[in-house]
């Protein structure tokens, strides 16, 4: 059957570290980015706890072979900066 997930965000803590997924429909792909750094658990990414309207601060950039995604992610609303290269560029989005 479907095995699409009904939300688009994901949240999840293993022993120190919590990590926040969202699905991006530009890249076609899960981004993931963790609030702490091991092995120092120096701190990264912090999330606003709401799994509906979830932000996430700072801005998340993934970059692989000249393909570039860079978003932030506020109140549930994913905005794609402009210099993300794929056809998501410019535009805001909800989760
Ligand atoms: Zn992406």
């Amino acid at each position: 059957m479907d095995k699409e997930p009904a939300l688009s965000f994901k949240y999840k803590k293993e022993r120190f570290v919590e990590t926040f997924s969202f699905f991006c429909q530009g890249c076609n792909m899960w981004h993931s980015v963790s609030n702490k750094l091991l092995p120092t658990l120096m701190p990264v990414y912090i999330w606003n706890g709401s799994i509906d309207r979830p932000s996430i601060t700072p801005r998340i950039k993934n970059s692989k072979d000249g393909h570039v995604c860079n978003v932030s992610l506020t109140d549930g609303n994913i905005t794609y900066l402009p210099n993300t290269t794929h056809h998501l560029k410019g535009r805001t989005l909800q989760l």
